[in-house]
């Protein structure tokens, strides 16, 4: 996993800026709405925790038509933001273009909302609400962004934790056949507080299950090369450095906590172990 680029844009001015180039009535209507919607980004961008334990929108009490138009900006998008959602990817690390990080798993996303915009529309078009997400975590997703006032999902913007690794893997020998399983595990580096964040992310969403599932064909494939090695005559020693190098091109390109990292690390260090396995 790893964290997307946010560029941080006058998201003020961006909301003005979509309101001008709307239609006459809608933006008169947005125009209105605009110092509300600037007390809101400003809880947002200033204040998150706060907002994760505000009971409802700023505009939970306003007509349909209102909370309409602040949808309409990202439902209907103008120019501007047509140009947002296109220079998107391309801002983004070759990892985050290739999959969603949420799952690190799917390829193919589209720009989702962190906080909905059914329940909040003053985020509909801030740039910091909206994040890559793939179809199935977006369906996982759905609106729980917060849970007894915490958030429940990584904010692959602002949380900085991501460096540190906490996806560990055992190697279990089941009936001669070596398997990968999957758990969290709290480096000194992250505290309480983002690790209980970390496993909810991972509950919502299933992953460890997933990568378990993931790792099964992956590991299988790897296991037959090292015994094509072995045959070969190649040393554990020198199979051990391949998967450490291997381990550490992962890590460049996707992060300490990508499940196939854990795949490399994990058979560098039992090398022996499968040498030991009798052949299937
Ligand atoms: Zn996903």
């Amino acid at each position: 996993m790893i964290n997307c680029n946010y560029d941080a844009i006058d998201e003020n001015q961006f909301f003005l800026t979509v309101a001008g180039e709307k239609h006459q009535a809608n933006e008169l209507t947005l125009n209105g709405l605009a110092p509300r919607v600037q007390l809101a980004y400003d809880t947002y961008l200033n204040n998150f925790p706060g907002l994760c334990q505000q009971p409802h929108s700023l505009f939970a009490a306003d007509p349909q038509r209102s909370r309409d138009a602040l949808q309409d900006c990202y439902g209907s998008p103008t120019q501007s933001f047509k140009q947002f959602r296109k220079d998107y990817s391309a801002r983004q690390h070759p990892a985050i273009q290739e999959l969603c990080p949420y799952c690190m798993i799917e390829t193919g996303w589209t720009l989702d909302h962190y906080i909905g915009q059914t329940a909040f529309p003053e985020y509909a078009i801030l740039t910091k609400n909206l994040l890559p997400c793939c179809f199935k975590c977006n369906q996982q997703k759905n609106a729980a962004w917060r849970e007894d006032g915490e958030k429940v999902f990584i904010n692959f913007y602002d949380d900085t934790f991501l460096q540190h690794r906490f996806l560990d893997a055992t190697v279990l020998i089941h009936n001669n056949v070596p398997v990968l399983r999957y758990q969290l595990i709290q480096p000194a580096a992250i505290t309480d507080e983002d690790f209980a964040l970390i496993r909810r992310h991972f509950l919502a969403l299933g992953l460890l299950v997933k990568y378990n599932n993931k790792a099964h064909n992956r590991f299988s494939t790897e296991i037959a090369a090292i015994r094509k090695s072995i045959d070969r005559g190649k040393s554990d020693a020198t199979i051990r450095q391949d998967f450490l190098d291997r381990y550490d091109s992962h890590v460049d390109q996707y992060g300490r906590n990508h499940w196939e990292t854990m795949v490399y690390l994990r058979l560098a260090n039992h090398v022996p172990q499968v040498r030991a396995l009798p052949i299937p």
